[in-house]
């Protein structure tokens, strides 16, 4: 052992229960165990050719090198088409558009960019697993406020209000809402949103989620509504909603002021997100969704439809139609186990990996989070697996 001690930082942090339980799937699967893997937020469908194309022509053309910190000019402006086609969004690819490496990578600059240590950030319980380890990272602290259930795991505006103290900077929201599936409504989003400009409040809102929006629900930036285009940051991603997990590619939309300063934090952390994926991206704004990714989405809501209403006819679960996005988040708590034991003793018991609710904080207890957007041979092997452990049980 060496004699040095690494930082307390990552020392009193946990590992990824999204990726870590992906991991762990990868690891069983290649010492030949057959797993159902319902755990991280990822489709199986491949990126559309005609996005996959552009970056190969690119990278073929020898666009092999760094770009702008911020991106290339040609990915920014196809990233303002889209939030003008898409968004209801003009916005300058100049001074406005931030290219990032993935949501991940953009919500750690959001961070860096507006909170100084100590300083408070507040974000809804149940949340997605890095938001609280990357405000750690960071130096900050993570305020978390109850989702109430009884209120379609919304927050109760007075309650969120209390929490808000001299030291608090930012409010993270997250829409569609991972892991829960709720869309947040124009009057929703203008409580929290009179709350942010009463208390001179950043908003980072993370919209990974926003193509994959189910049934009538409606996707809106919060961003749009009065007065908050200077104080939010807008995270946006491929990775969902054209199947481009691995490429690691996003952009972030904010004011001119937060902008230029996020730009510094690109020239030193990150130098330039990969020039060809930008390629690739860029096709992919910069046209109306294809056919492809038209048939992916509407194959994954009958997906999500389909995988919630099985696991809600089992004895024991309740489980809803999310307004977006790909999980189902189903309560498990009649069955006496945690979130933890029950997806403990069902990957060891019936080879099924998924995600413990508790893992998104604590008004997650009692609940799981199922991916939903497999293959529709992973889909009824998994469900026939989950069905056999809960018979077990009840
Ligand atoms: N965001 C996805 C999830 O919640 C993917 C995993 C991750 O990036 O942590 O499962």
């Amino acid at each position: 052992m060496a004699g040095f001690r690494l930082s307390d930082r990552i020392l009193s942090s946990s590992p990824s229960s999204t990726v870590g339980i992906a991991d762990k799937v990868k690891r069983l699967r290649s010492q030949g165990e057959e797993v159902f893997d319902f755990s991280a937020g990822r489709a199986f469908e491949p990126t559309p050719d005609y996005v996959s194309e552009a970056a190969i022509v690119a990278m073929r053309a020898g666009d092999t090198h760094q770009t702008m910190a911020k991106g290339t000019a040609s990915y920014r402006a196809a990233c303002a088409t889209k939030l003008q086609r898409e968004n209801n969004v003009v916005a300058n690819p100049e001074k406005e558009i931030i290219a990032t490496m993935g949501a991940k990578q953009g919500l750690t600059i959001s961070l860096l960019a507006t909170i100084n240590p100590g300083d408070e950030v507040i974000v809804e319980d149940p949340c997605f697993v890095s938001y609280k380890q990357t405000i750690h990272y960071l130096g900050g602290q993570a305020v978390t406020v109850p989702l109430r259930s009884e209120l379609g795991w919304l927050w109760d505006a007075n309650e969120l209000e209390d929490s808000i103290t001299a030291k608090t900077k930012v409010i993270l929201l997250c829409t569609p809402q991972n892991p829960t599936g709720v869309v947040h409504s124009r009057e929703y989003l203008e409580t929290i949103a009179n709350l942010a400009i009463k208390h001179n409040l950043v908003v980072i809102t993370d919209e990974v989620y926003e193509r994959t929006v189910w049934g009538e629900n409606k996707h809106l930036n919060v961003a749009t509504l009065p007065e908050m285009k200077a104080r939010t940051i807008t995270i946006m991603s491929l990775t969902k909603s054209f199947s481009m997990g691995g490429w690691r590619i996003g952009f972030i939309y904010t004011c001119e002021e937060i902008a230029s300063q996020l730009e510094k934090l690109q020239q030193h952390l990150i130098t330039s997100p990969n020039s060809f994926v930008q390629a690739g991206a860029e096709r992919a704004f910069s046209l109306e969704p294809q056919q492809v990714v038209l048939d992916y989405w509407k194959e994954w809501e009958t997906k999500v439809e389909s995988f919630t209403d099985t696991l809600d006819a089992m004895d024991g679960i309740n489980c809803y139609m999310p307004q977006g996005g790909f999980y189902a988040w189903a309560d498990i708590s009649s069955f006496g186990l945690s979130s933890e034991e029950f997806a403990a003793r069902l990957l060891t018991e019936n080879k099924v990996a998924l995600v413990a609710g508790s893992s998104f904080g604590d008004q997650g207890e009692g609940y799981i989070r199922v991916t939903c957007v497999k293959t529709r041979k992973e889909v009824k092997g998994g469900l026939e697996a989950i069905r056999s452990f809960v018979s077990k049980l009840s």
